[in-house]
């Protein structure tokens, strides 16, 4: 840690320092060293990046759980990483005259509002408030327990699995090769007994990853994003969890949406009882969306479907599955509204006043007379806080005349607007924008914000 911060440091920041300006005396002394400072000084050393001093630590932990996640709101460096994964003791300790550390859960997850270790107590002993409840070698579960509470005596503790904590983002960097090489080469060298549990798992381009992924227990996944994967390989990832709450899949490859492979997906996706966030983007969809409303849990929170080639049969499914009066996030841009009749819009808007927060309906070419019948129903909905739908060719009248409506939805906070046509020269054509009237639109928008004293209201525009 540089002690170049303008607060004074503290006398126990400078004893820190002074004891890790001598790395190999203080590794050699931390089986004296008291169990309170052992997080100040984890901390310093790896603010400081002392990487043995890490390692070293990480090998006597006088706690149960050990989770990084305030201190990854700094600059991280793989190393830093490396050097705490291999302290990491997933085979009994041989020398047993050493220290032997009680560490089981090592969470290297990003998380502001982590503790390093969890509140531990005389009597309850080990507790972690992070620790896994799915996997079948994780030690809640191995105890015939479902809570995270473990009251077992200390001498029980050696016989506990131990369980390494991740959020994996593969996104064919090298430093995600190597993170990812090095998680699972511990695996293998645990033989059996390390739990990798990782909760958050995002790919870009699936096919890269598939042996890899062989190695990594997938039923603790509970968040899942891929970007550009065919829907064969999404299947067989899926048939492997349970607890996912939200998928977030784009760009996916299938040959036909009346195939085998599209209904085994529905199947795999009928299993997934806590799904509350779906996210499907350029996947086309049309006319097929009520097959997917029908398997996906009423409860669902947050649906996004921008560029699935959605129809007005699909808007008609849309408006009347029961999952539209529950929704809290609706994103349906990039599906152009050509039709002439917007009941099923109009109904879907309607449906979904009551919970809706956040609204998406950018580039779909929704005009002043799509929009206006819209209108009553957006204006019912009170707990909007974001809405967006840029790029539609609106007039300005009727920019203004929306606006008017939404003036009294006090949770609104940011409005994303399209660009009235009269700024273009032709409407939406690169380089016949005039600046100088969209500059007056603005202007005139603000002007109406601060008469109706929503200036905490935020006018956003996007120029493309
Ligand atoms: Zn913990
Ligand atoms: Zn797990």
């Amino acid at each position: 840690m540089k002690m170049d911060r303008k607060d004074p440091a503290t006398l126990l920041d400078l004893a820190m320092q002074s004891l890790l300006s001598t790395e190999t005396v203080i590794i050699q002394s931390l089986e004296e060293i008291p169990r309170d400072l052992f997080i100040p000084l984890f901390t310093a050393a790896f603010l400081g990046g002392h990487k043995k001093t890490l390692t070293a630590m990480v090998k006597v932990w006088p706690f149960f759980c050990l989770h990084i996640g305030t201190l990854r709101g700094h600059e991280i460096h793989g190393e830093l990483l490396k050097a705490i994964v291999d302290g990491l003791q997933v085979l009994p300790a041989v020398n047993s005259a050493s220290r032997s550390s009680k560490l089981k859960i090592l969470d290297l997850r990003h998380d502001a509002d982590c503790r390093t270790t969890c509140f531990q107590t005389r009597t309850t002993f080990p507790f972690c408030l992070r620790s896994c409840s799915y996997s079948q070698i994780s030690a809640p579960k191995r105890e015939g327990q479902h809570s995270a509470v473990n009251v077992v005596p200390e001498v029980e503790l050696s016989s506990y699995p131990t369980e390494l904590l991740v959020d994996l983002s593969l996104d064919g960097t090298l430093r995600a090769r190597e993170f990812l090489s090095l998680l699972l080469s511990k695996v293998e060298e645990s033989s059996g007994s390390l739990h990798l549990c990782c909760r958050d798992l995002q790919i870009d381009k699936l096919s890269e990853y598939k042996n890899a992924l062989k190695l990594v227990d997938l039923l603790c996944i509970e968040r899942l994003a891929v970007d550009q994967a065919s829907l064969g390989d999404i299947t067989t990832l899926l048939s492997h969890m349970v607890h996912l709450d939200s998928l977030s899949l784009s760009k996916i490859t299938l040959k036909s949406l009346n195939g085998k492979t599209f209904k085994s997906f529905l199947t795999q996706l009928e299993r997934m009882k806590n799904l509350q966030e779906l996210s499907l983007s350029f996947f086309c969809l049309t006319n097929r969306l009520h097959k997917l409303l029908r398997v996906l849990p009423p409860g669902l929170d947050f649906l996004n479907l921008p560029f699935c080639e959605l129809s007005y049969r699909d808007f008609g499914f849309l408006s009347q599955c029961p999952q539209a009066t529950q929704l809290k996030l609706l994103n349906l841009s990039n599906n152009p509204i050509s039709w002439e009749d917007c009941e099923p819009f109009q109904t879907l808007m309607e449906n979904v006043s009551g919970t809706l927060e956040y609204l998406e309906i950018n580039h779909c070419l929704i005009t002043d007379s799509t929009i206006t019948s819209l209108i009553p129903a957006l204006s019912h909905c009170s707990h909007l806080r974001v809405l967006s739908f840029a790029s539609n060719p609106i007039t300005m009248s009727m920019l203004v005349r929306i606006l008017q409506n939404l003036i009294p939805l006090m949770e609104l906070k940011y409005v994303v607007y399209p660009i009235p046509v009269h700024c273009y020269e032709r409407w939406y054509f690169r380089g016949s924008l005039d600046r100088q009237k969209l500059a007056d639109v603005h202007a005139q928008l603000e002007m109406m914000l601060q008469a109706a004293q929503r200036t905490d209201m935020n006018l956003i525009t996007i120029l493309e």
